[in-house]
């Protein structure tokens, strides 16, 4: 499968980490919508927040507990955003399920 998340997570694909363990991978996005922005992502390839399924659904709740150890290790003290784009009109350019977490100024409500 031809998935650029699946290379980053074998390392094909170099990428900085921000954090990694046996299921999860934390890495900076490469075109930073915020001060901070990270990508966190599952090792094993979900398509999408449409693909969580009891089977598989472990490790996105594994994916929130590593999002709040990164915001405290990082010092998000003043608030961080969680997203999750599914599917193309939300604006999925990459099919392997990840969290945006953004952080270091302000956001507005409701994104756009
Ligand atoms: P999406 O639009 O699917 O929600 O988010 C995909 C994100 O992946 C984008 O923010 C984009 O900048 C990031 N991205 C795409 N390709 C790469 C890559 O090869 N390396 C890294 N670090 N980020 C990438
Ligand atoms: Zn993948």
């Amino acid at each position: 499968m031809d998935c650029i998340f699946c290379k980053i997570a074998n390392g094909e694909i170099p990428a900085t980490k921000v954090y990694e363990d046996d299921t999860v991978l934390a890495f900076n996005d490469l075109e930073p919508q915020a001060p901070s922005h990270i990508l966190v992502i599952p090792k094993a390839h979900i398509a999408s927040a449409a693909d969580i399924a009891p089977e598989n659904s472990a490790v996105i709740s594994h994916i929130f507990e590593v999002i709040a150890k990164i915001a405290k290790d990082n010092n998000f003290n003043d608030g961080f955003r969680v997203v999750n784009n599914c599917g193309d009109s939300a604006g999925q350019t990459v099919k392997h399920i990840h969290f945006h977490l953004m952080a270091g100024r302000d956001f507005t409500w409701p994104a756009g």
